[in-house]
């Protein structure tokens, strides 16, 4: 059979051809913008032109640092068509890891958003390579800035010839986008995103048994674009002409609701906590939601009760997906099979609550110290996986020998796998909890209690102790309405009918708010520390 290259810009290219006319619709701090395809394929040749005018030549990377908008959008496609790297960068990485990453990935230009280029600005006397940065915001004015050469997004597009022709003839295997893990230990780790991995994971998006993201739908990435590529959402809605939302800067939960209502939005992505502050929204103030034909949710665990309150309460159907960095990141994809869809309520809804099964075309297997794990639901072990989409280095880091081997990526995650192959995340291999020689699943734990319904959030982690080498310690933030009403006693004696009696927490911590990783996940490293630290205070 022909081997034709599978490159980003043939999806650009069936945007406008066979969808001109629907739309993009653009959130930025002024306004709600609203182009077409064909715009948009207009607007990102002429910003191919811009790109080659400043020099970018095959292969030089370019970075993001950006909100969900258009023209982040634009970026995406123009920067890998003329065989760049698009970099993007966590806006919400330290300054310390910012400086890293974008003197480790050899950055020559950045894409900035105006309100965000103060942190760059601090920042730029440390950067070796950075040559220029192009402001991406409404107006043509350049803020007073400190930085030099410094150009507005707007006017280089006006200028620029808004004609070129995409290549036929790329190499599939050339790299297309570059995008560094959150470093939660150490140092962020770079993943390069191949043309041809990118293409397949957004046909896996488009399966009926995955997000089957389509041209009847209108999506929303709230997951970032700056996140591993916000899913893939934006290149597959873009391939399927699907109408696309982008929430833009601080998407509050106010902000979401607002705008699933007005733009009929069918699917829309994110982590757990985004959806904690919907549902919480939700639950505040009437919002029409109808539209919805699915909420997708990955990145962290999402808790029972969360995924019970979409559906039960709103009857929004909510799936839980797997994935990471490394792997583009759709591995797993939880959707019950034909016949599961006649299970009582409660099994259906532990199902629902696993992350899923293997996403067609990757390979996984799950390993502990006696080998292979019983695929019993039971036994746990480290998920490994292999496919297309799945990267196989990190970008020149010596920490490629640790996760990389015998062609497979070790994810440090630790699973059981049921006799029906879904796969359940029963922790970090460093966060689940080493009482007495059994693991505790912090996760279960902590889906458990953010199903009480006084606990906004909860996370579980261990605490080092003399006989049992480690302990569950569990915090929690209670919702506004239940501050004050609910005792540490309330919360064990909901959690002891679901658990052994040794899972149960020492010890249940009040707090205000949990650390987050910069993507929203609960830090559990500082979580850690401060656990320590009141404990401390205690004795
Ligand atoms: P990141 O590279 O930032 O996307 O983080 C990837 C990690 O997030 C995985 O290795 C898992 O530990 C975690 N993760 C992703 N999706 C889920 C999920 N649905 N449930 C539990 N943990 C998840």
């Amino acid at each position: 059979m022909m081997d034709t290259p599978l490159s980003l810009v043939s999806l650009l290219e069936r945007a406008e051809t066979y969808f001109p006319t629907k739309e993009i619709v653009s959130r930025t701090q002024k306004k709600i913008h609203r182009l077409t395809y064909r715009e948009l394929g207009e607007r990102t040749r002429a910003l191919v032109n811009v790109l080659k005018n400043v020099g970018i030549k095959k292969g030089d990377r370019v970075g993001t640092f950006a909100w969900n908008h258009h023209r982040h959008l634009e970026a995406y496609f123009a920067v890998p068509a003329i065989g760049a790297v698009l970099h993007t960068i966590n806006i919400r990485l330290s300054t310390e890891h910012l400086v890293h990453i974008i003197n480790h990935a050899e950055d020559r230009v950045i894409f900035v958003d105006k309100e965000l280029l103060p942190i760059l600005e601090k920042l730029q006397d440390q950067f070796t390579t950075v040559e220029a940065f192009i402001v991406m915001m409404d107006e043509n004015i350049l803020p007073e800035s400190a930085i030099k050469s410094l150009y507005a997004y707007e006017q280089l597009l006006e200028n620029a010839d808004r004609t070129f022709t995409f290549s036929k003839n790329m190499d599939e295997q050339d790299p297309a986008v570059l995008c560094y893990t959150s470093g939660t230990t150490g140092k962020p780790k770079g993943v390069v995103y191949s043309h041809r991995g990118l293409v397949l994971h957004s046909m896996a998006l488009g399966l009926a048994d995955t997000a089957a993201i389509s041209e009847s739908d209108v999506a929303m990435p709230v997951v970032p674009m700056f996140h591993v590529n916000a899913w893939g959402m934006p290149f597959a809605a873009t391939w399927f002409g699907t109408k696309q939302v982008l929430p833009g800067p601080f998407p509050t939960p106010k902000v979401l609701a607002e705008l699933i209502e007005s733009e009929a939005v069918t699917i829309t992505a994110g982590v757990p906590t985004i959806w904690l502050g919907l549902l919480q929204e939700l639950e505040e103030n009437h919002y029409n939601t109808d539209s919805l034909r699915g909420v997708l949710c990955g990145g962290a665990a999402a808790p029972k009760g969360m995924i019970h309150a979409f559906e039960s309460k709103y009857g929004i159907p909510f799936y839980h997906a797997y994935g990471m960095t490394e792997t583009a990141p759709l591995a797993l994809f939880s959707r019950l099979k034909s016949y599961q869809e006649q299970l009582p309520e409660a099994e259906r809804l532990e199902l629902h609550a696993k992350q899923g099964i293997v996403a067609p075309c990757i390979d996984i297997r799950a390993v502990n110290e006696y080998g292979e794990i019983k695929k019993d639901g039971i036994d746990m072990g480290e998920l490994l996986i292999r496919g297309p989409w799945i990267a196989d280095s990190y970008y020149k880091d010596e920490r490629s020998t640790e996760a990389f081997r015998n062609g497979w990526l070790y994810t440090g995650d630790v699973v059981t796998i049921d006799a029906e192959g879904f796969v359940k995340i029963v922790d970090r291999t460093k966060d689940v909890i080493k009482s007495g020689g059994e693991w505790i699943s912090s996760v279960d734990l902590e889906n458990a209690l953010m199903a009480h319904e006084a606990i906004y959030e909860a996370a579980v982690v261990s605490v080092p102790h003399p006989k049992w080498q480690e302990r569950p310690v569990a915090c929690v933030v209670l919702k506004n309405k239940y501050k004050e009403t609910v005792s540490k006693e309330d919360i064990l004696s909901f959690l002891q009918p679901q658990f052994a009696k040794w899972w149960l927490p020492d010890e249940i911590l009040f707090m205000d708010e949990l650390p987050k990783t910069s993507v929203g996940k609960f830090l559990k490293a500082a979580l850690r520390e401060k656990v320590k630290d009141y404990m401390a205070n205690q004795n």
